[in-house]
């Protein structure tokens, strides 16, 4: 018996064979893997998780991947208690899932592109490829240079230069396209109806989707086998906290867990909250914007799951929050300061919007509560700039450190 059953159209519930298919050709609503509960709930166990690879791949039996071909060190990053961060906050069970470490290219990206490369090589694709906001153009690169693969990737020219780097060392080809991620990811569809390639985030989108479920698998693992009170995740195309609740209720389906009430809490900029605009206007459907934020990781205008990211607050009862780009820089310096975590400014969003919930009252002191860091502060240190104190210089003598140093502290 086979745990996947094919795809599925999230609107009108046409199947079609696990193919790299993204779209319904009846409905043109996004496909969906679906899976054989039944099967995966014999198979799976507690004990055989805990026995599988320190990575996300422990969880292979809810992945649509037969075996995992590349980014076999990919996920089961840290979930580190933070006690000093929650004192600040009022609450004594914050919890950091920290994907700033997430190997190999240090963000949550890496979840999503393992298991969609190792799809794309079951598939028999030679060349993979993505529109990226920065995280995911580097996380394709990697694994495609891991797995030999050709790899072209396409990214908004003004992205910050650590992110570009970051792609280029691996040697694929890097486009950099005058326009938003819209209009990026718009080209690259027009490319791939035109090529063979595999773009993870497009043709292959509902294999890659499924990689962000680990993140509400491992929580869960790494609380004991419970699920928190509450999440709070940032939102680009609203896929991570759509893949987050479905991981959640998976967990359930398949008896790993009795029952969960996890109340899910989505993080935007203010200068790209498309989402969390629709949210506050009780509107089902999003108006797309231009950006305008320091946050470009999040920066997506037109979210394609956005209005599945809407659902998924509505159903578990919980809420939207922005944070200006002042708030963010502010809030990478919170976290820092308490933590000893550098984050990118999509952590610093979403810090900034779990600071902005308890000050609002949203959480009990005593809740469970696990905020998703989900890039690294390496990657976007220019941002920084005249916000950090300074370095002080001195001459190698004893003389002048005490002058200039020890006289200033
Ligand atoms: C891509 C990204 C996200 C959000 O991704 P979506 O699934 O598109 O909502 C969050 N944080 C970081 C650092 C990212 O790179
Ligand atoms: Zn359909």
């Amino acid at each position: 018996m086979a745990k996947t059953l094919g795809l599925i159209c999230r609107e009108c519930g046409r199947e079609y064979p696990l193919e790299p298919m993204h779209v319904c050709e009846f409905c043109f609503g996004p496909l969906e893997v679906k899976y054989d509960y039944d099967e995966i709930k014999r198979r799976i166990s507690r004990e055989k998780i805990e026995s599988g690879p320190k990575s996300l791949w422990r969880y292979l039996e809810l992945l649509p991947v037969e075996e995992p071909k590349v980014g076999l060190n990919a996920g089961f990053t840290p979930l580190k208690k933070a006690d000093n961060l929650g004192r600040v906050l009022g609450l004594d069970q914050l919890y950091i899932k920290d994907d700033s470490v997430n190997h190999p290219t240090l963000s949550f990206k890496d979840r999503v592109v393992s298991v969609a490369i190792s799809k794309a090589i079951e598939f028999g694709f030679d060349t993979v490829a993505c529109a990226s906001t920065g995280n995911l153009a580097n996380s394709v690169a990697s694994h495609a240079a891991q797995a030999g693969l050709d790899c072209f990737v396409f990214i908004p020219a003004n992205l910050e230069s650590q992110k570009i780097y970051g792609s280029l060392v691996f040697a694929p080809t890097v486009v950099a396209v005058d326009g938003t991620y819209d209009d990026v990811n718009r080209l690259c569809s027009e490319i791939g109806s035109e090529l063979q390639w595999a773009f993870v985030n497009i043709n292959i989108r509902p294999f890659y989707a499924e990689g962000s479920k680990t993140l509400a698998f491992e929580v869960v693992e790494q609380l004991g086998w419970k699920a928190p009170d509450a999440v709070v995740a940032p939102a680009a195309s609203g896929s991570l906290v759509t893949k987050i609740w479905k991981g959640l209720k998976e967990m359930v389906t398949v008896g790993l867990i009795e029952g969960m009430k996890t109340r899910v809490y989505g993080a935007q900029a203010e200068g790209c909250s498309p989402i969390a605009q629709a949210w506050k206007e009780g509107r089902d459907f999003i108006k797309p914007i231009r950006p305008n934020t320091i946050a470009k990781s999040i920066a997506i205008g037109n979210p394609a799951d956005g209005i599945y990211a809407l659902q998924v607050t509505k159903e578990s009862n919980g809420d939207w929050e922005t944070a200006t780009d002042e708030e963010i820089i502010e809030s990478i310096k919170l976290l820092a300061e308490t933590e000893g975590i550098f984050t990118e400014t999509a952590g610093g969003t979403t810090v900034a919007v779990l600071k902005k919930l308890a000050q609002r009252g949203v959480f009990k002191r005593d809740e469970v509560v696990v905020v998703y860091v989900t890039g690294n502060g390496y990657k976007t240190m220019e941002v920084l700039d005249n916000h950090l104190r300074e370095t002080l210089h001195i001459k190698p003598s004893l003389a002048d450190f005490k002058e200039k140093i020890l006289t200033r502290v």
